[in-house]
C-alpha cells in the first residue's frame, strides 16, 4: 500500500519548486546583472532596462522579490524579469533561475502526463469534428441533410464557421 502514494505525497510539486527559487533568489543581485542599481535609503532603484533613461526609475523590493518602473510601467516578479530581459519563456526563466540558485526541479510526470492527455483527446476531437464536418459536406447520405440545414437558412458560410457536422449512423 505504500507504492504510489508514497510516492505523491514526497515528491515536491513544481508550485514547491517555484516558491524555493523564489526564495533562494535576490532580485537586487538579478537586476544588478544587467543594469544599474543604486541603494536609495532603504529601496533599490534600477536603471530601467524597459524604457531608455539615465535616471534609475524602477524600484526594486528585495523582501518581495518584484519590480516596478515608474516610468514606463514595466513590473512583475524574478521570473517575469529573466523572462523579459533574456526572451524566454516560463519554464526556461524557471530552469535558468533554479541552476543559478542551485534549486533542484522536480518535474512533476503526473503533471506532464495529464498535459499530454489533454493534448490527445484535443486531437481526437478535433479529427472527430473534421470527420463530421466533411460528412456533411460531402457525404451522399448527408444530402437530405444539407437540404435541411439549408431550408433552415444555414448558407456554407456559417456551416463551415461553426463546422457542423453530420454523424453517419451505422
Ligand atoms: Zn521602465
Amino acid at each position: 500500500m505504500s507504492g504510489p502514494f508514497y510516492n505523491r505525497r514526497t515528491m515536491a510539486t513544481d508550485r514547491d519548486d517555484i516558491e524555493r527559487v523564489r526564495q533562494a533568489t535576490n532580485i537586487v543581485e538579478l537586476v544588478e546583472a544587467v543594469t544599474t542599481v543604486k541603494k536609495q535609503g532603504r529601496t533599490f532603484m534600477a536603471v530601467c532596462p524597459f524604457h531608455q533613461e539615465k535616471t534609475p526609475s524602477m524600484s526594486l523590493d528585495a523582501a518581495q522579490g518584484l519590480y516596478h518602473c515608474f516610468g514606463c510601467g514595466a513590473g512583475g516578479d524574478i521570473f517575469k524579469f529573466v523572462q523579459e530581459t533574456h526572451g524566454l519563456r516560463f519554464p526556461e526563466a524557471l530552469e535558468l533561475l533554479a541552476t543559478r540558485a542551485g534549486v533542484t526541479l522536480h518535474h512533476d510526470p503526473a503533471a506532464a502526463k495529464r498535459r499530454g492527455e489533454r493534448e490527445t483527446l484535443t486531437e481526437a476531437v478535433q479529427a472527430a469534428l473534421d470527420f463530421f464536418h466533411d460528412r456533411l459536406k460531402n457525404s451522399e447520405e448527408a444530402g437530405g441533410v444539407r437540404s435541411y440545414v439549408r431550408g433552415r437558412g444555414y448558407d456554407s458560410d456559417v456551416v463551415n464557421r461553426f463546422k457542423m457536422g453530420y454523424a453517419p449512423t451505422a
